[in-house]
């Protein structure tokens, strides 16, 4: 007997004005487009999915085959759903999707397994839920409908920590976090990078800034509307870390002993701050945060 199919995504983007989830039945021709708090994480979004799939065999679908296949193309909420470890952090959909799961298998005559499917290579039903989730998006939802986990709402906290009041991350909220995620969110990782680091507290400060990518120069500042340009005082169009690390003319001579210190330290490749942050090569982060302590400029 053929099983019944149903396809799931997340949406999340920079200028969207919600988080989403998109489902596909296959063979169906009702879709479901769901909105969520845009302080939701993609990986939220893409476990509230399956949660409803799961809800929808539960609940409705008494139509259902036997044999269900959800295909989802986030692997790391497919592993969180097979995981049985418990932690109170654990998203609270994953749990919910969990117990659906525990109760299907014990009351219904169901074998269903979530499946992995690479996103974007064409595989139509998860194109479908992939534009349902984009669609989703759009729609402004009323706060309150549907919860924001605590994980989701913990780590928009601590990204802003120096933001000290919550109507500052509330205004904030639009640009907050985008390069962040982008680089840095490891849905997988439950400890601070800094965890294990034995380093004192203004240098992990340092590389908390840069990796939530809100600092004190005019690029990050006037990005948040704190000044009204990102230009440099040497004349350049943008005041950010690597124009002053590499490129700024008014640090040409501090620049001169920046170099001998990563030559001596066997350091070649001129990089991005960024990328040795989220390479984790603390040597060279190391030589830069000290390059910035001698040039007096606390970002
Ligand atoms: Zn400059």
């Amino acid at each position: 007997m053929e099983p019944t199919i149903f396809y799931t995504d997340g949406s999340k983007s920079d200028d969207s004005i919600a988080t989403s989830a998109g489902v596909v039945l296959e063979g169906s021709t009702t879709a479901y487009s769901i909105s969520l708090p845009r302080e939701c994480f993609s990986f939220t979004a893409e476990a509230f999915a399956i949660k409803a799939v799961l809800d929808i065999i539960y609940n409705e679908f008494v139509s259902v085959k036997k044999d269900v296949i959800i295909f989802s193309d986030c692997q790391a909420v497919i592993k969180a759903i097979n995981n049985n470890e418990i932690n109170v952090y654990k998203n609270m959909y994953i749990v919910e999707s969990r117990k659906r799961l525990f109760e299907i298998n014990n009351k219904m005559d169901k074998n269903i397994i979530i499946v992995w499917t690479p996103a974007h290579i064409g595989v139509v039903g998860n194109e479908v839920a992939d534009r349902m989730a984009k669609e989703g998006s759009k729609e402004e939802i009323l706060q309150g409908d549907i919860v924001v986990p605590l994980l989701d709402v913990r780590s928009l906290f601590r990204q802003n920590m120096w933001n000290n009041t919550q109507s500052t991350i509330v205004q904030n909220s639009r640009a907050v976090g985008t390069s962040y995620f982008k680089n840095f969110y490891n849905p997988a990782m439950n400890k601070p990078w800094f965890a294990e680091f034995d380093e004192e507290r203004a240098f992990v400060t340092f590389v908390n800034r840069l990796r939530s990518n809100h600092y004190n120069l005019n690029e990050s500042l006037a990005r948040k509307g704190y000044v009204d340009s990102a230009r440099c005082d040497c004349g350049y169009e943008i005041e950010d870390v690597d124009h002053v690390i590499w490129r700024c003319s008014k640090y040409d001579e501090t620049r001169i002993r920046l170099d001998l210190e990563f030559r001596s330290r066997g350091i070649f490749d001129e990089n991005s701050i960024f990328t040795w942050i989220k390479r984790g090569r603390w040597t060279a982060v190391r030589i830069v945060y000290n390059f910035f302590r001698s040039i007096n400029r606390v970002i």
